[in-house]
């Protein structure tokens, strides 16, 4: 280990809540899909800052937005409005399916706000009773008490004293296990259209169309988490819009704002008039500084040639790995939507993931698994085709080695 590293090591084990286990080598610079260290290493970035750097590494449409608004007003709180909140929140309102916006600077917010509104919409409108929400095993929606709670991971959520109450979790995909639960006291059942942390697993159309009809039966409100799969991850600007399901309440964030923090949750004029002034709020939602660079970056990713440009790359890479299986034998599955891809390591490989990650990092290339079994991929959308060549190579060295040494 380089010296600057084993010191950065040092230094994160003294200053840091032991909290993460951060890769050894520290990054200091991007550019696109490439990310250099403090040894000026080079890596290809496959995994997009989890889902964030949707354009790659200061993009110059971001770099531009983030210095003219940073010359002119960063923050005023939300005591007073401001321009490029305003216009974000009517690009989002003219691209989807919401009349109404709330922002808020990560995804566990944006979450907690859509929770909170879908109690209070059930409780003031149709029955103070009407409290249960529905979510589903190995589902991921942030990490405040709330979320971690909805979320459907119980090492996120044991050890912090009582939780939320009124939450019942199902196994995903499984409409069954949702229609034995839902009733009239059901406010809300809580996706991810495709399951990100919880092992990249898309939900199939049946189980969307049939919750949806679920939710209108018992007067629930449908929420989609698409604070990963949202944003042109999956090849359109949200995965609802591949199902033509349509939710009441959607949040997203990672790639709102292309890697400067920003969330959103959209909703309908009726659910959002549930609100009055004061019931919820945030200080830095919404300020100037990220709206801008989340403006510049839906500017930039809601258009035809990116979306179709997401699908090309989908195949390119589901090709590569797939002819990197025809020789190793290390993926039982290749699955995923876009670029939220999800290769599921075979029996002989399981709980391997993180040890492929540190190989190929090693071989200068940064990945993500989802799980001890799962290799996760989630690029820039706008990554060049060389970079994904070159970032498979190193790969395929990565797990030669794995291989080899197993
Ligand atoms: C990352 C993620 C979150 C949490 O977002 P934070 O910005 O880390 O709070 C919530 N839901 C999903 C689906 C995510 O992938």
């Amino acid at each position: 280990m380089a010296k600057q590293q084993a010191v950065a090591r040092d230094t994160f084990e003294k200053v840091m809540l032991p909290i993460y286990a951060p890769a050894d080598f520290v990054p200091v610079r991007g550019k696109g899909s490439r990310v250099w260290d403090q040894q000026g290493r080079e890596y290809v970035d496959f995994a997009g800052g989890i889902a964030v750097t949707a354009l790659g590494h200061c993009h110059p449409a971001l770099v531009a937005a983030l210095h003219e608004q940073g010359e002119k007003l960063w923050h005023v709180s939300n005591v007073f409005t401001n321009e490029p909140a305003l216009r974000l929140a009517q690009k989002l309102i003219d691209a989807t399916f919401a009349e109404r916006v709330f922002f808020a600077n990560s995804g566990a917010e944006a979450n907690e706000a859509a929770f909170k509104l879908a109690r209070y919409y059930a409780s003031s409108k149709i029955s103070p009773f009407k409290s249960k929400i529905i979510a589903f095993h190995h589902a991921f929606h942030g990490r405040t008490l709330f979320t971690v709670s909805v979320g459907g991971q119980p090492k996120y959520s044991d050890g912090f004293g009582p939780k939320p109450a009124d939450i019942v979790h199902v196994p995903f995909n499984d409409l069954d296990a949702v229609r034995a639960v839902i009733d009239d006291h059901t406010c809300a059942v809580v996706l991810e259209p495709v399951q990100g942390e919880g092992g990249v697993m898309p939900a199939t159309q049946s189980f969307l169309q049939g919750v949806r009809e679920l939710c209108d039966r018992h007067q629930a409100l449908l929420v989609f988490d698409e604070v990963q799969s949202g944003m042109g991850r999956t090849g359109k600007l949200f995965t609802y819009m591949h199902y033509g399901v349509t939710p009441d309440i959607l949040t997203t964030a990672k790639a709102l704002g292309g890697g400067f923090p920003i969330s959103a949750m959209l909703t309908t004029h009726e659910i959002a008039s549930a609100m009055q002034v004061g019931t919820h709020g945030t200080t830095y939602g919404g300020n100037p500084l990220a709206c801008a660079v989340a403006e510049a970056a839906l500017d930039v990713i809601n258009t035809p040639e990116v979306m179709a440009g997401i699908e090309e790359r989908h195949g390119l890479f589901v090709e590569t790995l797939e002819k990197i299986n025809t020789q190793y034998n290390i993926f039982t599955q290749v699955r995923g939507m876009g670029l939220l891809l999800g290769a599921e390591l075979s029996p002989a490989y399981h709980g391997k993931a993180r040890d492929i990650l540190h190989a190929a990092a090693s071989e200068g290339l940064m990945l993500l698994n989802a799980g001890p079994d799962i290799l996760r991929f989630a690029p820039s959308l706008v990554i060049e085709f060389a970079d994904i060549h070159e970032g498979m190579a190193r790969l395929e060295k990565a797990i030669a080695k794995v291989v080899g040494s197993h």
